[in-house]
């Protein structure tokens, strides 16, 4: 029964989704039933990425995996986990950098509502120097980020390039 299950969201921008992201993705469909990205739509900063690209990423990344689960958010996160019946926030830690900013979001969430804990987890240790912003840098500049992100993400960053 739905309300039996312990669902987690993983809220962020995947703009694209990278190895880390994949790798927390997978830890916490350990942890979690189901684990559902949540990709964020209102975005300051413009994406390189359309949502229905970041969508696809993660689609085809986890194909015929049925815990993982990808939609699309804007407005208040603790709303969204409300109505996904989700009672984690999943977020990755890299390194101590990412600590100030993580811990204001949680404390934030907290305040917004109780009933939804914020779970952190660390990547494993080769992914935990990966960002988003540092892969596209990297393939806008010619260099190579093959294991850095899922293949069918490499592609798209390439044909990214080539229309550049
Ligand atoms: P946001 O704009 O919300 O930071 P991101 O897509 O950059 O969106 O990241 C989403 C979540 O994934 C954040 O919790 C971030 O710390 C985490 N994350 C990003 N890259 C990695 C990585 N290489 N390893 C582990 N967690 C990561």
């Amino acid at each position: 029964m739905a309300t039996s299950q312990r669902i987690a969201v993983y809220p962020g921008s995947f703009d694209p989704l990278t190895n880390g992201h994949v790798d927390i993705i997978r830890r916490g469909a350990r942890l979690f039933d189901r684990i559902v990205v949540a990709i964020l739509v209102n975005e300051q900063k413009t994406p390189m990425f359309t949502t229905d690209d970041r969508v696809a990423m993660v689609r085809e990344a986890f194909a015929g995996e049925p815990s993982v689960g990808v939609e699309t958010f804007d407005g208040l996160l603790v709303e969204f986990a409300a109505r996904h019946g989700a009672g984690a926030i999943v977020r990755g830690l890299r390194a101590v950098s990412d600590f100030e900013y993580e811990f204001q979001m949680a404390l934030m969430n907290r305040r917004l509502d109780a009933r939804v804990e914020t779970v952190f987890m660390m990547p494993a240790a080769e992914y935990s120097y990966i960002s988003s912003r540092l892969v596209k840098e990297v393939v806008m500049l010619g260099g190579s980020v093959t294991g850095l992100v899922p293949e069918a993400v490499e592609r798209r960053l390439h044909d990214r390039r080539a229309r550049a």
